[in-house]
């Protein structure tokens, strides 16, 4: 992405910011706001292994990114009394280090694999007898020397993180027991959210602006949170520090986010995709090269809000943009007639 953008839903590099999403990330099942039927669901699934004292069956949790996924693999390892190693899909490059995380798991550990519908082919294999059987399976030497050498894993929990299901190979899908998709969050969980977080922050917000904030970051924490953040900033620069309605209006009109919480880059996406294909499908590599972004930014960081609000929908000839969408870019419909006319 060429701009950092506020809407932006992934975790940035950046130390300060991480530090403080690790600090505001909820611990156990009640501080973790919202999502109850995946709550209720996990607890479920928790109470069971306890009784059979086993580990819990392999979770897949999906969902836009930012919705508290790595947050409740942390939850429930903590819950659980277990430790958790968190990883990537891109981060595990080679069969060799699965092999090496696995073996070096013990006994009920949980192991969290982020984007897990981008392993690579050969180590998605190895996971596949590691997760069903708890057995690893590795070659040794090369060529006609070579032989394969079965070693036994501890008991341990694979939760996988993905921003699309679709993405991940069946065989990889049918190994998690319990597969869950996190919802985006109804606005009065957002303002709970926010104000849990002003809290740790030790900022005075005024229960307006906390509801008028909570109506801008797209229905997902990690947007509420760094909003949260920048609008802090503003109050403390411009005020005396306390976050009021005048001051958030100020500090949203000053990042550009508008009453839904798009951006510029959102407004740009819908405009480009009205003036050159009306309300026609568009495919998705087209609305990228439209707006000089990676396909894969599209569909996970702008698509999930914009379909979620109805602004553009997804038909098998690719996205378009809706009556809806139309209306709030200030655009009239029948502009498209005229274009095709
Ligand atoms: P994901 O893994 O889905 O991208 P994260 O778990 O990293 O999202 O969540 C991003 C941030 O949002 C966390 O650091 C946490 O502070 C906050 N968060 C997520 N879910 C919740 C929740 N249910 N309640 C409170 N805060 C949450």
């Amino acid at each position: 992405m060429a701009i950092e953008r506020i809407i932006d839903t992934s975790l940035h590099s950046d130390d300060a910011e991480e530090v403080i999403e690790i600090t505001l990330r909820p611990t156990t099942f009640a501080d973790y706001v919202g999502q109850d039927h995946l709550k209720k669901n996990l607890k479920l699934a928790i109470d069971a292994a306890k009784i059979r004292s086993e580990p819990i069956d392999h979770v897949l949790l999906y969902g836009a990114p930012g919705l508290g996924k790595t947050t409740m693999a942390s939850v429930i390892a903590n819950e659980t009394g277990t430790n958790i190693r968190i990883t990537s899909g891109p981060a595990i490059e080679r069969a060799g280090d699965l092999a090496s995380i696995l073996t070096n798991l013990n006994d009920g550990d949980i192991l969290f694999i982020d984007e897990i519908h981008r392993l690579g082919r050969t180590v998605e294999e190895v996971l596949y007898s590691a997760m069903e059987d708890f057995k690893l399976d590795i070659m040794i030497g090369k060529g006609p020397a070579a032989r394969s050498v079965r070693l036994d894993l501890p008991k341990f929990t694979v939760i996988g993180a993905t921003t699309r299901t679709g993405a991940l190979s069946a065989p990889l899908r049918d190994r998690f027991g319990l597969i869950h998709r996190l919802e985006f969050y109804k606005p009065a969980e957002i303002t709970q959210i926010i104000v849990r977080a002003a809290n740790i922050l030790g900022s005075k917000i005024h229960p307006e602006a906390a509801q008028l904030l909570s109506t801008r970051a797209r229905l997902t924490p990690r947007i509420a949170n760094r909003l949260l953040k920048r609008v802090r900033d503003y109050a403390d620069v411009n005020g005396d520090g306390i976050i009021d309605v005048p001051i958030t209006k100020a500090a949203l009109a000053l990042l550009e986010i508008d009453e839904l919480g798009l951006d510029p880059g959102d407004r740009n996406l819908l405009v480009s995709m009205i003036d050159n294909y009306g309300s026609n499908p568009v495919g998705l590599n087209t609305i990228a090269a439209l707006t000089g972004d990676e396909a894969t930014t599209i569909e996970d960081f702008y698509e999930p809000y914009l379909l979620q609000i109805g602004f553009i929908e997804r038909t098998p000839r690719g996205r378009r943009v809706t009556a809806k969408g139309y209306k709030h870019v200030g655009k009239k419909n029948s502009e498209i007639q005229e274009k095709l006319i």
